[in-house]
C-alpha cells in the first residue's frame, strides 16, 4: 500500500497567497470595473537588464554551433560564473570566499528547502516571527515540527518574535538551538541587521555549535554603507554559516531562474561517529546526485550582471524600486501611518491603524482603494497588526495606488 508523507497534512491549508487571490478574485468579480493595483506578492515587474539579454542571446547562438555547443554543465555551475560571484560579491567586500565554495542553482527558494537534505532530523530550529514561509514550511514537510496551533505556530519550532518593540531585531535565544534562519534585508519587514547584531549571532552559533542559514536575497538593496551585505563580513561566520543569494531581486531573474548558495569548506559538523564532516562535501554530493545544473544560457545571463554595463543597469533597477519604496513610505507617513523598512529593502512594513487587524486592513485597502498588499499576520502570528507593501511595480502604479490609499483612508 502506498503511504504519503503525512507531514504535508500538518501544513496550514489556507496558505497566504491563495487566500489573498481568493479575496481579490471575489472582489474583482463583484466589481468588474475596479482597476486593482497589486503591491502584494514579492515579484519584480521591470524588464531584464539589456546586458543580461544580450549575453543570453549570444549564448543561444553558441548553442547553435557544434564548436561552442554545451551539453551538461558542471552541477556546481560554470567556473567563469562562480569566479565572478566570488570576486564581486564576496572578495571585494573582504570575505574570504573561494569560487569552489559557490554552488550555482536555479533558485534560493529551492536551495533553502533542499539544504535540509544534508542536515539531521533531530536539530532544534529557530526562525523569526514573522518569517519568509519557506523556512518553516520546508521543516514541516521534513517532519521537523509538530502540529500547528490556532495561531499557526508549529510545535517544536523556536519562534523569535520581531516587531517595532524590538526594532525588528530578534532576541538571541537563551536556550541552545541548532539551526537559525536569518534573512537580511528582511522579507517581510524590510529591516536590516547591523554588524554588531550579526556578530552576536555568529558568536552565539560558534558557542553553541549552531548553524546559521543566512538568506541575503535582498542584499543589493542595502544603501546604508555600515550594513553588511554578507554574513561572511562577520568574523567567524565561515565556521558556522551558509549563505543563500539570488539573481531574482537584484537583476529581475524571478522568471529566468538563477541563484547561488555559499558553503564554506571550513564549515564542519560532528557526525554521530565523532568524525568532523564538511557540509561542503555533503552539499556537493547532494547537488551532483539530485541536480544537473542551471542552463548555460541563463548562467551567461547571470555572468553579464558583473560586466560594467550589467552593474550600471542593475544599480538603476534597484534605485528605481527603492524610489518606489520611498514614495510609499512618504505618502503613507503623511497619511498618518507608521512605516518601517523600505530604505534598504523593497518592502515597506506598515503598522495598521488601531482596531484594524492585518486582514481588516487588507480588506479596507482592497475595497476602498482597490489596492492589494499582504497582511502581516500571513507571515506569522507576530506579524498581526502589520501590513507589507511591495515596491515592485511601475512608477505609475505606485503613484496611483498611493493617491487612492491616501484619498480613501479615513483614519
Ligand atoms: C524572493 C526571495 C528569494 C529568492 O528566491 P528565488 O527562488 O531565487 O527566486 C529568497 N529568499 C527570500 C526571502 C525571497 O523573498
Amino acid at each position: 500500500m502506498v503511504t504519503i508523507n503525512e507531514n504535508y497534512l500538518k501544513l496550514k491549508a489556507g496558505y497566504l497567497f491563495p487566500e489573498i487571490a481568493r479575496r481579490v478574485n471575489a472582489f474583482a468579480e463583484a466589481n468588474p470595473s475596479a482597476a486593482i493595483i497589486k503591491l502584494g506578492i514579492g515579484d519584480v515587474t521591470e524588464p531584464l537588464p539589456q546586458a543580461c539579454r544580450d549575453a543570453m542571446t549570444q549564448a543561444i547562438q553558441d548553442m547553435g554551433q557544434r564548436e561552442t555547443f554545451k551539453g551538461y554543465g558542471p552541477e556546481q555551475g560554470y567556473l567563469w560564473l562562480r569566479e565572478k560571484i566570488a570576486q564581486h560579491d564576496f572578495q571585494s567586500r573582504g570575505c574570504k570566499i573561494d569560487a569552489s565554495e559557490i554552488f550555482v542553482s536555479d533558485g534560493s527558494k529551492c536551495d533553502c528547502g533542499n539544504i535540509l537534505d544534508i542536515l539531521g532530523d533531530d536539530n532544534s530550529i529557530a526562525a523569526t516571527d514573522p518569517v519568509y514561509p519557506v523556512y518553516v514550511d520546508t521543516n514541516v514537510m521534513a517532519g521537523h515540527t509538530g502540529e500547528a496551533d490556532d495561531s499557526g505556530k508549529y510545535g517544536g519550532l523556536t519562534y523569535l518574535p520581531i516587531s517595532a518593540d524590538n526594532d525588528f531585531t530578534a532576541q538571541i535565544p537563551s536556550e541552545k538551538v541548532d539551526i537559525i534562519y536569518l534573512c537580511f534585508p528582511n522579507n517581510p519587514t524590510g529591516a536590516v541587521a547591523t554588524k554588531e547584531n550579526l556578530q552576536a549571532w555568529v558568536d552565539y552559533a560558534k558557542e553553541n555549535g549552531s548553524l546559521i542559514l543566512f538568506d541575503a536575497a535582498y542584499e543589493a538593496f542595502i544603501t546604508d554603507p555600515a550594513i553588511p551585505h554578507s554574513i561572511y563580513e562577520i568574523e567567524g561566520a565561515r565556521d558556522c554559516a551558509i549563505e543563500f543569494r539570488s539573481f531574482s531581486k537584484n537583476a529581475g531573474f524571478t522568471g529566468t531562474r538563477c541563484a547561488l548558495t555559499v558553503v564554506p569548506k571550513s564549515l564542519t559538523v560532528k557526525a554521530s561517529n565523532g568524525e568532523e564532516v564538511q557540509l561542503w562535501t555533503l552539499w556537493n554530493r547532494r547537488q551532483c546526485t539530485k541536480f544537473n545544473g542551471v542552463s548555460y544560457i541563463v548562467q551567461r545571463g547571470a555572468e553579464a550582471v558583473y560586466s560594467a554595463e550589467g552593474q550600471a543597469q542593475i544599480k538603476a533597477l534597484i534605485a528605481f524600486y527603492l524610489e518606489n519604496a520611498q514614495i510609499i513610505r512618504d505618502r503613507l507617513s503623511a497619511a498618518g501611518l507608521k512605516v518601517y523598512g523600505g530604505t534598504n529593502a523593497p518592502y515597506v512594513w506598515v503598522k495598521t491603524p488601531e482596531s484594524f487587524s492585518s486582514w481588516d486592513f487588507f480588506d479596507k485597502l482592497l475595497q476602498a482603494a482597490n489596492v492589494v498588499g499582504t497582511p502581516g499576520s500571513g507571515f506569522g502570528a507576530a506579524g498581526e497588526g502589520y501590513f507589507r507593501i511591495s515596491a515592485f511595480n511601475s512608477r505609475a502604479n505606485v503613484e496611483e495606488a498611493m493617491a487612492r490609499v491616501t484619498a480613501n483612508l479615513k483614519l
